[in-house]
């Protein structure tokens, strides 16, 4: 499962490009190959939803601690479209503390979300919890492209 550790050493940017690379250099799907099986595995752990903006805001607005940072694979498309993650509780105070994102209010992480709706939003399980909420790039995306390859990953939050 991914900690917070993991988002705040840039272990999670180098497990995303892995897991890329082999989507990359294999052709067809992807569901009896040994190799994206175990990376389905570690991928299946972050429990990824889909979920809708005001589901959005029922996670922030319980957090003790909210954060708006880059969405975490960015830096592997330089030139790729902009899209923002909210990070909540242990993994916002991590992200802040290795200047991967700024501290943010409920209303600056609703808007966030807002300004990237047509983005299909997804929360992901760190260190056991929902604390990452992502307006996701598709063509980007670790689960979106994981799902293209017959490695089904993404459920609707109250699926
Ligand atoms: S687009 Fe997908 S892989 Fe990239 S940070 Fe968001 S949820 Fe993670």
């Amino acid at each position: 499962m991914g900690t917070t550790d993991d988002y705040s050493t840039g272990r999670v940017l180098e497990n995303i490009r892995k897991a890329l690379h082999v989507f990359d250099s294999m052709e067809g799907s992807l569901s009896n190959n040994e190799q994206a099986v175990r990376i389905h595995k570690k991928i299946q752990e972050f429990e990824p939803r889909i979920l809708s903006v005001p589901e959005a805001s029922v996670y922030i607005r319980k957090a003790a601690i909210i954060a708006l940072g880059e969405r975490v694979c960015q830096a592997l498309h330089p030139g790729s479209v902009s899209t923002e993650s909210v990070f909540l509780d242990e993994l916002a105070e991590v992200m802040v503390r290795s200047g991967q994102a700024r501290l943010a209010s409920i209303e600056d992480a609703e808007q966030t979300l807002k300004k990237h709706s047509s983005r299909p939003l997804i929360i992901s399980k760190v260190s056991g919890r929902y604390q990452e909420i992502c307006a996701s790039y598709p063509p980007d995306c670790v689960y979106w492209r994981a799902e293209k390859r017959g490695l089904h990953c993404l459920k609707h939050k109250n699926s």
